[in-house]
Formats: C-alpha cells, structure tokens, sequence
C-alpha cells in the first residue's frame, strides 16, 4: 500500500541528480549525532514535506524555519487553506458545524491542495479523515513531530487553544490528545522525537537531518566490498538482504549508513515506555521507511513481542540478583531461549520481503531447509509456525538425533506440523548440513517442486545467526534492558554500566555494541566463553586462531562454537569499515585457520571487549553457588556469564548479565550442578521438570517448555542417514503448504 507508493517517490528522488537547493546543516547541538557533510543535497523531487502531530507540537513554526532553510514554499492549511477557505475563524467553523461535520470539511478542503515540492503544516486533526490523509500523504513524506504529551498540554493551556476537534463538546484535554496520538501514530513515513522543551530550530533540523538520512541511504553493504563500488543505482534494500541471508562475495550485511545515535533527551523518552513502543522507536531508526514502514512494523511488533508469545508482560524483564549485578532474562519467549526475541519477528519481515521481492513475479512458494543443533531449531520452528502459516512458506529442520540435548529434541519434535516439520537424523550435525547442501544441488528434486506445486527451496542462510534480520531485534532487548535499570531508578540515564554476555556466534554480543553505537552508554561488554574459548584468546592476543582446536562438547552447547561469524561484523566497524582488512582476515582464517589483527585496531577492540572464559567446573560451582546464595537458579550459559562477570566485576558499575536460557531447558545438568546424581538417574525429563520445579520458584517455571515437554510425541520417527529418506520426506511436505 503505502510503502510501494512511496517506494517509487524515494527511487524518483535517489536517481535525479541535479539538485535545487544546497543547504548547510548545523549539527552541533547533537555531538553525538551521525556528522553530515557540510552541504547536503535536500529533496531533488516534487515531493512534499508534510508536519503532522498534535495542536501545540509547533508544526506551524517548524514549517516556517524549514521553508526558509530549504528554500521552499510553505502552506499552513489552517492559515492559507482553511480560513480563507471559509470566510471565518477555525474556532468559530467548529462552534457552527461541531467535530463530525467540522473534519469531514476540513478533508474535502485538504484534498484541494495541488502543492508539490512544498512544506505543509497540517491541521491536528486532518490525520482523523482517512481519505484526505489517504491524498496528501501520496504528495510526500508524513512527519510526525511527536511531541511529549505534559509538555503539550503546558502549551495549549498557556495558548488558552479554543479551536480544538472536541473541545467544543467538552471532553477534556488529555483524552483528545491520547486519541490524536493513537491516530498520528498510524499516519506517520518518520518519527520526530522532540524532547521536552525542544526548540522549533532544534527539530527543523531533526527533520533536516531525517530527510538527508533517507536521501542518502543506500542500504546494505557486504563487510567485504569495497566503499567506493557502492553506487547510488545499486542500493541493497532490506528485504533483499533478509532474502539472501549472507552477502554473495562471503561477507555479511550491514547498513551503509553510519548507526543513527539518539540524544539523551529523546531516550528519556522511551523509558516509561512498554517494550513494544520502545522496539518501534528504535527500529525505525534503524530501518529506512520505503523498506518496511513504520506501520507495518509496528503490527509486526504487537504479533511479536505480546502476552501469548511471551509470558511476562515486561517481554525481557531486568531483575536484581546480588550487589551490582543484574540479570536481563532473555527466556520468557515460546521456546525459553534468548533466540525467540529475532525469531518472533524475523519471519514476519522475511514473508514479507518474499512477497514484495519474488511473490510480485512469480507464485512460487518456498520451502526453507534448515539444518540445526540447539536452541535456534525450535525458535525458528515456533517463529514460522506463528508468524509464516498460510504465507506460502514452509520450514524443515534436518537436526542430529545424537548431537542435541533430549530437551531440545522433544521440543522440537512437538512443534511439528502444519508449514513446520522436523526431521531426526540418525546422524551427527555435518551430516545433516551435508544433507541439506545436496537437496539445494539436486536439479531433479528442483524441477519435481516446480512441476508439483511450483516450490523452490531455499538455503538455510535464510534463518540462521548471520542474517541482520536476526541481529536487529537484539540491538532492541539490550536498549531496553538498560532503560529498564533507569525506569527502575537504579542508575540515572547517562550512567555507565556493563554487560556480560554469554557468547557463540557473537551475535548477541553484537546486538549490544550496535546499542552502545546508538548512545547507549555501556562501558565494557563483557564476552563471556565456555572452553571453547577462541574469542577470549582472540580480544587478549589478537590472534584468532583454531588451527588446533576441536569444539569440546560442554553443559553450555549454544557456546560451542569455533567460528564466531558476527565478529566479522565487529572488526569492520572498529576497523573504520576497512573491507580489505576484512578481507584479508576471514579469507586467512578460511585457507589457514588463523589470522591475527595488532596495533591500534588490537587496541580499540580491547577498549570495548573484555574477553573472559569459564572451565566445565566453574560453570557448575557457579550454578551451585549462585542457588545458594540468592535461591536462584542460573542455566549452565547464563553460569558462564555469571562466572566471567564476577572475574572482572567493578562493584561501583552496576553490571547487566544476559540470561539467554531459562534453566528448565537444561534440567539434567543444573540438577546434577545441585548434587543430585544418582536420584535423577532413570527419570523422565517431564519427572526432571518437576523436580526443578520443587527446588524453587526462581525463575519460575517455564510453563509453555513444560507443557512442550509433557506433550511431545516421543514415538517420533529417526530417519536412517540417506539422502534418499530426506527427498522423499521434503516431496512430502510439499503437499501440506
Ligand atoms: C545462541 C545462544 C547463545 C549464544 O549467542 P550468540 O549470538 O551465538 O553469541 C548463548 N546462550 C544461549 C542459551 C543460546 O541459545
């Protein structure tokens, strides 16, 4: 609807390139705020500027500035349509007609504006007419100047406003506004957050600034491609990159613009705010408007992040554990890990990137294959049976029958059916991925699909940890677990803390540095290892080397990774986004299995990562501890990280330790942390759940991994390691979808 429209004005724009007007963009007032060049090209297009949000926010004012600033004509649809229009004052027309027929006027009169390339200031209530909203809002981009709401009010009482939609029947102040915001806020192409008391200068230039941003987006990047083969024509969108998963030189997505950072007057806005509400301010920031709106986005939170999907209605509540440290719990989601906070979202964007990128020229239907060990099968599992049925997109999980813990085999095997299937391999994890490799080459499994319900299949990199897809609502959950400490007056915004974060594949961790990169000021992150530990000898030596390494099967197996693929992604950043470098590196450790940074790259890496591991007997004396002296009771990752963080603790910094795992998914090993051994020898994993359950209500337990567990069908069918076995299973499939 609305995006594609816009869509076309954004390429209109991106492709002319003769410019009418230069400007000179003052940033000084925002230090920490993305610095742009002196003179920046401001809309080449027809397209209008068009001020929207409530009466007091200043949209009159703003669009005075703007159109001087850009050297555009103004229209005040009060001022220059409406009075003129009538003959007589806006207060008197809605005395006269009352709020139903006084919008229904003012619609009509809106839908005579033929402005191009103007500045408009909308009424506060034109958004309440949906087609005269409908009209403008096709002439350019929306701007909502989203004031706060005291601050509002402060005005329009100093105002003595009288000529306010509903005023006229009396209904109080405060309800007219929290209506209007609900309106705005589905109307809107960019959010202005203006702080309290912010000056119509200071946001001229916000809209300035937004604009500019979107004028020179040109979306995603490969960590391995050059800077300047980047051109204008070529912009990457985000669905795009959802698609492909990794970049087709071997690097990884990131945007091509510098990470947007927000003023500490504008997070003081999120504060107070649901999880929900903080995650679409923070996303559109983070996502260009013309790739997925805001509206869209907004619905694709609410199916998300809600009281079915998760069960504690702070989403990833922050909760005091001992002294200075505090415990993010990442594992309120559906299948109990940190995993379903991408998962719940990451399939909604990517049904509709399919839909707007290939569903638009042909009517395939896609089967993704995935092959997995750990908790991200079941969350992939569960986020596309929720999020993707009826889509046309199907997922199958090919997991390793010995080489994932029987939790996360009953868990998945419970999830299976409808446009979700798992299949068991009599086989280890190469196999698997071996398996899914070959049904990707098979020429005649593609063709029998695309003659039998015209299906394509589609690699795993769809779904798995490298895709920005994934990394993106993980910048979200560390924002919010930092708000919650100020919401909860443990620390004042601005204040420093730490973040220990118990690490893999580095995207996590990754999500917290992109938080640290919008202003949020954490002071140290805090890799956290298990023994296989290649990125602590990495941040203290520079050498990532894993010439003589084998993974070593731990209690923390979500850890047991070798190659952290995101911190690909970390050099670039802190390299300057020196793709040879870049290059270079994962290249070396391609062909030699090593490669090594120094100097002041080394540096700056140490200056933001500390980089700590925890031994198999560590990690259980801190599960143990830890019960006993608080009564709660840690999972064997969130142990690691609790481990490193008392290592490296400051008592004076208040420290954040990511709990990515509720400890109901690893119950044998934390019962067996606790001392019991023999007693849980022969038990079912549904008798092991209760016993956890008996020894403590810290957390609490996790209902939908229980009634998963007790419900799973354990009579599930291995299949015998054949390729053979798995094309027909995949044949099969197909018919449901
Ligand atoms: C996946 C996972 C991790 C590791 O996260 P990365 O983003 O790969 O660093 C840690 N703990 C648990 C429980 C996980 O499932």
């Amino acid at each position: 609807m609305l995006s594609t429209l816009k869509t076309s004005i954004l390429w209109r724009f991106l492709n002319e390139t003769k410019a009418i007007t230069t400007t000179t963009i003052c940033v000084k007032n925002y230090q920490h705020r993305r610095r742009l060049n002196t003179t920046t090209r401001i809309f080449s297009d027809r397209s209008n500027i068009i001020l929207m949000g409530s009466p007091g926010s200043g949209k009159s004012t703003v669009a005075r500035i703007l159109a001087k600033k850009l050297n555009k004509p103004s229209i005040d649809i009060d001022n220059d349509i409406l009075e003129p229009m009538w003959g007589v004052k806006i207060s008197e027309k809605l005395k006269e007609k009352g709020s139903k027929h006084f919008i229904e006027e003012e619609g009509k009169a809106l839908m005579t504006v033929k402005a191009e390339n103007s500045i408009i200031s909308l009424t506060g209530s034109n958004p309440l007419h949906d087609e005269a909203m409908r009209y403008i809002a096709n002439t350019g981009y929306v701007i909502f100047l989203d004031y706060p709401a005291k601050g509002i009010l402060q005005r329009l009482h100093k105002m003595k406003i009288d000529r306010i939609v509903g005023q006229e029947i009396g209904t109080p102040l405060t309800d007219i506004l929290e209506h209007r915001q609900m309106t705005y806020e589905q109307a809107y192409d960019i959010r202005i957050l203006c702080e309290e008391n912010e000056s119509p200068e200071s946001v001229s230039e916000k809209v300035i600034e937004a604009l500019a941003v979107l004028e020179e987006d040109q979306g995603y990047v490969s960590t391995r491609q050059d800077k300047d083969s980047v051109s204008v024509q070529e912009r990457t969108s985000l669905g795009e990159i959802l698609l492909q998963g990794l970049a087709p030189d071997g690097g990884l997505y990131v945007p091509a613009l510098q990470i947007p950072c927000l003023s500490k007057g504008e997070w003081s806005r999120l504060v107070n705010m649901s999880y929900r509400d903080r995650a679409l301010r923070i996303m559109e920031r983070l996502i260009n408007p013309c790739d997925l709106h805001p509206s869209k986005l907004r619905l694709f939170l609410e199916r998300a992040y809600n009281n079915e999907t998760f069960s504690h209605e702070k989403i990833f509540p922050v909760r005091h554990l001992k002294d200075n440290h505090f415990l993010l719990e990442l594992f309120h989601g559906p299948t109990a890990s940190f995993k379903d906070a991408a998962l719940q979202l990451m399939p909604q964007m990517f049904v509709d990137a399919l839909r707007h990128n290939e569903f638009k020229t042909d009517s395939s239907r896609y089967i993704i294959l995935v092959a997995t060990s750990g908790d991200t099968g079941s969350a992939v599992l569960d986020g596309f049976r929720r999020h993707a049925e009826g889509s046309g997109v199907g997922v199958i999980v090919l997991f390793p029958e010995h080489g994932i813990s029987e939790v996360q085999r009953l868990q998945m095997t419970a999830m299976s059916g409808g446009n979700v299937q798992v299949l068991g391999i009599d086989g280890d994890f190469d196999l698997c991925q071996g398996m899914v490799k070959r049904a990707f080459q098979d020429q005649d499994l593609a063709s029998w699909l695309s003659n039998n319900g015209n299906f394509r299949l589609r690699y795993k990199n769809a779904a798995n940890s490298i895709t920005w897809g994934r990394l993106l609502p993980q910048i979200v959950f560390q924002v919010s677990g930092y708000l919650d400490l100020v919401e909860q007056k443990v620390i004042s915004l601005g204040d420093e803390v730490d973040v220990c974060i118990p690490t893999g594949n580095f995207g996590n961790i990754l999500g917290a540095f992109y938080a640290q990169a919008m202003g949020i000021p954490f002071r140290r992150l805090v890799c956290a290892s298990n023994a296989n530990n290649t990125l602590t000898e990495f941040i203290n030596s520079g050498v990532y080397d894993i010439r003589s390494r084998q993974i070593q099967k731990t209690q923390s197996p979500a850890i047991d990774i070798l190659k952290a693929s995101n911190l690909e992604r970390f050099i670039y950043h802190k390299s300057d986004r020196d793709s040879q470098l870049v290059r270079k590196c994962f290249k070396e450790l391609e062909e030699n299995q090593c490669f090594e940074v120094s100097g002041q790259l080394l540096e700056d890496i140490q200056k933001s990562l500390v980089g700590k591991w925890c031994s198999e007997a560590e990690c259980v004396t801190t599960i143990k501890n830890c019960f006993e002296t608080t009564g709660y009771l840690l999972d064997p990752h969130t142990a690691i990280a609790k481990f490193v963080a008392d290592l490296v603790n400051d008592v004076d910094v208040p420290m954040i330790i990511n709990a990515t795992a509720h400890y109901s998914k690893f119950a044998p090993q934390v019962l067996r942390a606790l001392g019991h051994k023999k007693d849980i020898k022969d038990k079912s994993m549904s008798e092991l759940f209760d016993m956890a359950h008996k020894i403590t209500d810290s957390p609490g337990m996790h209902s939908r991994l229980e009634e998963c567990i007790k419900s799973s069908d354990i009579s599930e069918k291995v299949l015998k390691p054949n390729y053979e076995d798995v094309e027909r299973a995949i044949k099969i499939f197909s018919h449901k979808i």
